[in-house]
């Protein structure tokens, strides 16, 4: 989180009465709606500055008139008449298409959600730290493709990076930034999804169903499979290895199936100091939207005797494997973690349409990095193109492999 130290003295929200200005990209989807719920909710805090969606273009349209937003783009260019007639007559002006939400994106706001699934995120979240614009970073894959390029950017437009992924969220709130070097250790929790204690063999019948049912979190259906392959997890310690100043080593993960304690940060002294909450993702939304300052939310308070006990285990590599070909990627370099992204996206989308069971989700990922690997694949894009290039060749040869 660049420049985080400084901002520490920025203004509060409604400290002045002034409302900060916000742009939601990915209205509609599971974090969008969460976002706005308390936006809604804390209207003399947040103005809207621009919303998007990908084709739900009457949500879309809903959201932008109920809270005046001065922008609204669509994803899917084929839908801006449509948009265009929804608008009519409002003050929101409809756009369609990337170099809208770019544009968009780095408008004039405080603050831009990117909340987009996958590495379509990645543009306009650059678009807005270009500006210099802080960034709410849903989109984790943006961080998964382009890790220095995100960061690189930040740092040198002074815009702060807020984590929302609950854990990094988490994290966030206790790590100390002034003291680095007194951290020894990350420690992310993983609620080990819907079929932590599955064996090997009911792992063979799995159905989309199943595999979207998470035991303790309503999310999008991308996040909800990959939490139930665990590439989530692969996914978030690439995360966590951008935002915070530690070495790979030094993050460490642990399945903590009741998602109370959604991270924790170990001291050279032996403290250990956690984040807790129900699982309710409005509360890292409300706190990354309100920072350094904090919102009141509707989510549920945490009763620990309700809760009663917490347990911790280790993550079974066996059974889920996504998490070490993810360490296994930042290891080695080279590219292989947008790899390891663009063919995790495509196996998901196969086993959601039903043309692979579950358990060739992380067997397609494992294929396609071997396969880099064997062709040779060395490459370690320097800049945007670069990595949208080995994205796109990545998804083609996922195709291929399926
Ligand atoms: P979702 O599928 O519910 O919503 C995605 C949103 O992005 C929708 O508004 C959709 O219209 C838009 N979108 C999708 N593809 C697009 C494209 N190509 N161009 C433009 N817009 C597009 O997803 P979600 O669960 O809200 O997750 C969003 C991001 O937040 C993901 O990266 C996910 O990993 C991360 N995240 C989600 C949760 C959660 O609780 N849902 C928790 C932590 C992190
Ligand atoms: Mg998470």
């Amino acid at each position: 989180m660049t420049g985080q130290i400084s901002v520490l003295e920025k203004e509060l929200v409604g400290s002045r009465n002034e409302r900060r200005t916000l742009s939601v990209l990915g209205a509609t989807g599971s974090i969008g709606t969460s976002t706005l719920d308390l936006v809604r909710r804390n209207p003399d805090s947040f103005k809207i500055h621009a919303l998007s969606a990908h084709s739900n273009v009457e949500e879309l349209a809903k959201l932008a008139i109920e809270f005046g937003a001065e922008c609204a783009v669509i994803g899917d260019e084929k839908l801006f008449k449509e948009l265009q007639t929804l608008l009519s007559g409002t003050n929101t002006k409809p756009s369609a298409g990337i170099n809208a939400l770019e544009e968009a994106a780095g408008g004039p706001a405080d603050l831009v959600m990117s909340a987009l699934v996958g590495a379509a995120g990645l543009a306009p979240t650059l678009a807005a730290l270009r500006a210099g614009i802080n960034v709410a970073l849903a989109n984790k894959e943006s961080l998964v493709c382009a890790g220095d390029l995100v960061m690189e950017l930040a740092a040198k437009t002074g815009a702060d990076i807020l984590p929302v992924d609950s854990e990094h969220n988490a994290i966030f709130q206790v790590f100390d930034t002034r003291r680095p070097k007194d951290i020894s250790r990350i420690i992310l929790t993983a609620s080990g999804g819907p079929f932590r204690t599955f064996d090997k063999e009911k792992m063979e019948n799995i159905t989309v169903r199943q595999a979207l049912d998470h035991p303790n979190w309503t999310m999008g259906k991308k996040i909800t499979i990959d939490s139930a392959t665990m590439m989530n997890k692969g996914l978030e310690l690439i995360e966590a290895y951008y935002l915070f100043p530690v070495d790979l080593s030094q993050i460490d993960v642990v399945v903590h199936p009741q998602s109370v304690v959604h991270s924790m940060v170990e001291y050279v002294d032996g403290s250990v100091l956690a984040q807790m909450g129900t699982p309710d993702m409005r509360i890292p939304i409300s706190y990354a939207l309100a920072w350094p300052s904090r919102l009141p939310t509707p989510a549920e308070k945490l009763d620990l005797l309700d809760v009663k006990r917490l347990d911790f285990e280790p993550v079974d590599d066996v059974r889920f494997p996504a998490l070490g070909l993810s360490r296994m990627c930042l290891e080695k370099g080279e590219g292989r973690t947008i790899v390891l992204n663009a063919a995790n996206e495509v196996a998901v989308e196969a086993f959601l349409s039903g043309r692979i069971s579950f358990s060739a989700i992380t067997s397609l990922v494992r294929s396609a990095l071997e396969h880099a690997d064997k062709e040779n694949w060395r490459l370690q894009p320097q800049d945007f193109e670069g990595v949208m290039a080995l994205d796109k060749t990545a998804r083609h040869l996922a195709e291929t492999l399926l």
